[in-house]
This record gives C-alpha cells, sequence and structure tokens, in this order.
C-alpha cells in the first residue's frame, strides 16, 4: 500500500474495511440538501439535449433494430416490482427492507442487453450526427431514417470508433458503430468475457486483447486513436457524452412511476441502488433522477469489495488520483462489468453532493443474489448486476441513513430500485455455469 495513503486507513473505517478487503457501507459525509443545485460540471439543459436526440434518432433506431418496433425507436427497459426477491432478501440476510422493492431491468434492454445500451449508443449517436450535419447530408428537421440509407453507410464507413472496455461498453459501441456502418476497433481488458469478443466479432466489430487491466485497455485504445484523424475515441474516463446518454434515464423512470401510480415526495422516498465500475452510468443516472426528484431521492452506488475505486475516491476526496492497487486490493473481479481500478476523473466530483453512499460486496454473494433472483422471481441478470443488492443486505448501516435523515416513519411508503445493469445476452451455456458457481 502507498504510504501516504495510509492515513485514510486510519481515519474512515471503510478504507480499513476495504483494505482487509470486508464488505462495507460508506455513508456520505458531504451530502447536502439541495445538493443537486450546486452541480456545476453538467446542466440540466444538457438532459435535454440528448433526450431531444434520442427522439430525432427513434426512427432510425427503429429501422434498423426490428426488435425496437413496439417501442416505436425508444431503448427502455421495464420497471417491475420482485416482492418473492424481497422476503427472500428479508429471510436470508436477515435486514427487513421496508416498504416495495422493485426491479429497473437493464438487463434486458435492447440491442446490447446491459445499461450501456443508454450512454454507450448515445454517444455513437451523437457522433454520427455530429458528422453528418458538418458535411452536410443531414439537417436536424430530417426524419432520421434515411441514416440507414447506403450513402450513409458508405460515409460513416470512412471513419472509425474505438473504444476501451471490460465487456459491455464495447458491445453497445460495438454494435451501434457497426450497425452505422462505422469501422470499429474494440479495446477489451483481461476481464472480457470471450462470449463477448466472439459476439462483437461476428458483426464485424474488430477486437483487441490486452492481458492487463481495463486502464491498461483504455490507454492503448486512446494512443490508437489519437494516432487516427479519421478516429473517435469513446473516452469511459471523462465522456460527458456518455453520462448524459445515462441521464435521460431520470425522466423515462419518473413516467414509468407515474404509469404505475408510485408516489415519489417527502412521505414517499425513493431509493435507487446501482452496480458502478468507472461511474458513468451510476453517475449519469443519479445526476438525472436528482434533478427531477430532488432531496426525496436517496442514490447509492454498489461495488465489489476487489473494485471498490469510488468508494475509495471518494472517502479520500482523492477521486481518479488513486488506484485500488494503491491501497494494495488487486482489482481481480468476476464482476466483469465492475472490474475497474481508478474512477472516472469527473463523477466522483460531480455526485459529491448528491451520492448517499456506496456499499461493497464479495463475488461469492452475487452468485447467490443471482440465484436467488432466478428462483424467486424467474429473472436472469449477470453476475456484476447482482452488487445492485449490496446496500439491502446491510442493514445496520441503512437503518443509520434512514434515522439520521428522519425517515423512519416513511419507509413503510418507500420504494427501492435496485437497478439490474446486465444481463440479457448472456449465452445459455455460460448462464448454466453460473447457476452452478460456487464461490
Ligand atoms: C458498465 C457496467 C456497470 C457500471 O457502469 P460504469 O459506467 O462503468 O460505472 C454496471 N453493471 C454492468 C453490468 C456494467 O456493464
Amino acid at each position: 500500500m502507498r504510504s501516504d495513503l495510509q492515513k485514510y486507513r486510519e481515519t474512515i473505517p471503510a478504507v480499513a474495511d476495504a483494505v482487509q478487503l470486508k464488505e462495507t457501507f460508506w455513508l456520505n459525509g458531504r451530502q447536502r440538501t439541495g445538493g443537486h443545485k450546486e452541480i456545476q460540471e453538467v446542466n440540466p439543459e444538457q438532459i435535454q439535449d440528448a433526450s431531444q436526440r434520442l427522439l430525432r434518432f427513434a426512427p432510425y433506431l427503429k429501422t434498423v433494430f426490428p426488435e425496437l418496433e413496439k417501442t416505436g425507436g425508444i431503448i427502455e427497459s421495464e420497471l417491475r416490482a420482485i416482492p418473492a426477491m424481497q422476503a427472500w432478501l428479508e429471510q436470508t440476510y436477515g435486514s427487513k427492507i421496508e416498504g416495495r422493492l422493485m426491479l429497473k431491468m437493464d438487463s434486458d434492454l435492447p440491442v446490447s442487453g446491459s445499461v450501456k445500451a443508454r450512454g454507450g449508443i448515445y454517444e455513437v449517436l451523437k457522433h454520427a450526427e455530429d458528422l453528418a450535419l458538418e458535411a452536410g447530408m443531414l439537417k436536424l428537421s430530417d426524419d432520421y431514417s434515411i441514416l440507414a440509407g447506403k450513402e450513409f453507410q458508405e460515409f460513416f464507413g470512412r471513419y472509425t470508433i474505438q473504444v476501451g472496455s471490460t465487456g459491455n461498453l464495447g458491445m453497445s459501441i460495438g454494435i451501434m458503430s457497426a450497425k452505422l456502418g462505422f469501422c470499429v476497433i474494440v479495446h477489451m481488458s483481461a476481464d472480457a468475457k470471450q462470449w463477448k469478443k466472439d459476439l462483437l466479432r461476428s458483426r464485424g466489430v474488430k477486437v483487441i486483447e490486452y492481458a492487463d487491466d481495463y486502464c491498461a485497455a483504455v490507454e492503448e485504445g486512446r494512443k490508437n486513436s489519437d494516432a487516427d484523424p479519421m478516429s473517435y475515441f469513446v473516452d469511459d474516463e471523462n465522456s460527458q457524452a456518455l453520462f448524459m446518454g445515462y441521464s435521460v434515464a431520470g425522466e423515462r423512470l419518473r413516467t414509468q412511476l407515474e404509469q404505475q401510480q408510485i408516489p415519489v415526495d417527502e412521505d414517499h422516498p425513493l431509493f435507487l441502488y446501482i452496480p458502478c465500475g468507472i461511474g458513468g452510468a451510476p453517475g449519469g443516472i443519479t445526476y438525472g433522477v436528482k434533478q427531477i426528484f430532488g432531496d426525496h431521492v436517496h442514490c447509492f452506488f454498489t461495488e465489489p469489495t476487489h473494485a471498490c475505486c469510488m468508494m475509495l475516491g471518494m472517502a479520500t476526496g482523492l477521486h481518479d488520483r488513486v488506484s485500488v492497487k494503491d491501497f494494495g486490493i488487486d482489482g481481480r473481479t468476476d464482476a466483469d462489468g465492475l472490474a475497474v481500478g481508478r474512477p472516472s476523473a469527473f463523477v466522483g466530483r460531480v455526485v459529491e453532493p448528491v451520492l448517499s453512499g456506496i456499499a461493497t460486496i464479495r463475488d461469492e454473494r452475487l452468485y447467490d443474489l443471482m440465484r436467488g433472483l432466478l428462483h424467486e422471481e424467474h429473472i436472469f441478470i449477470e453476475p456484476s448486476s447482482c452488487a445492485a443488492f449490496a446496500a439491502l443486505i446491510q442493514g445496520e448501516v441503512m437503518k443509520k441513513y434512514i434515522e439520521s435523515r428522519g425517515l423512519n416513519d416513511k419507509m413503510g411508503q418507500a420504494t427501492h430500485i435496485a437497478w439490474a445493469t446486465g444481463g440479457s445476452m448472456v449465452p445459455e451455456e455460460m448462464k448454466k455455469i453460473y447457476r452452478e458457481t460456487g464461490l
């Protein structure tokens, strides 16, 4: 462990736990009432801009992905109550979950089967739009289904898109870019699963494999892309476009809650639990929901014990200036979607005034939770996704949080949403292996 970090281990209990690879639950002491109004780095107009852009692309997406026919080209997932899972969690882990537990099923998002179908696809669409507008081939008022035409395929074919990924981001960027006609190169870290590489190659994506971790794959990808003037790099460590793509989830969630007549207000608190890798997805979603529900929504991130980079970055205030390795933590986890050793350069700072806390979870529990959900609700989500339940099984800390916010007598009317971030594209034989894995 880096010697200058020793003081954090001595003064912050969650950091001490993390260094020993113990599960922990850090509560954010810098969270402030009305904190969402203090955020400077991004603004609510950017959410509207992203939302409008996705609407412009809907006719195109509907044309090229038949599975989007029924939603008119909108990529969205179901929000579903999971009462049997709620009872199972209470029984198995002995912590009462007051209120209603729901699952946000981004695990089933169309096109690429993970939360990355929000941010990743959005950034590719934005880049395509920028290029086509600049070339004078497209106007904002056009019906974007023309983008499926041959002349656009040829046009985009002159350009390259590159990205570094542990798997799911590469899937979203790869599938969307290839569909538009771009050349696309995905730089995959050692954690990436073989089937994801195979699937991408089958769609014409160039996959370059690295023996090293995620940061190394990103580094190489960026270098490769910078050397080519026709290449665009999707930068997961810094990208605002990705972040804004994720943030549109806020207004979508509001609509779904309204449709199911679930109120969110002073007497009906909403709790979100979102698995975190580098932070873009949970950060963007948090930013989006905070702009809508303000202090009535309580957002928690969840991470594997071996890759708890956001917790370490936020608890120490050092953000991207520390990695898990600096604390002597190896960064190796079965939760491939979360296998990130250093947090985003900007997400931790953006969410600092609004995030409630971060819970960590051991890999072996992910498989137990995966089987629990499958058995109780007949829903499959990938192990990374199961981290969403990390905070719900650490009842003592949750109780402390609820008390500190004066929510004790409101919890009966609370809604908890575990954000399932991936799963539907996992091949059958992998599901079988996951079902049988006991760590
Ligand atoms: C990428 C991913 C996340 C987290 O997103 P980040 O932007 O890396 O924080 C969560 N779950 C799954 C399954 C993912 O693929």
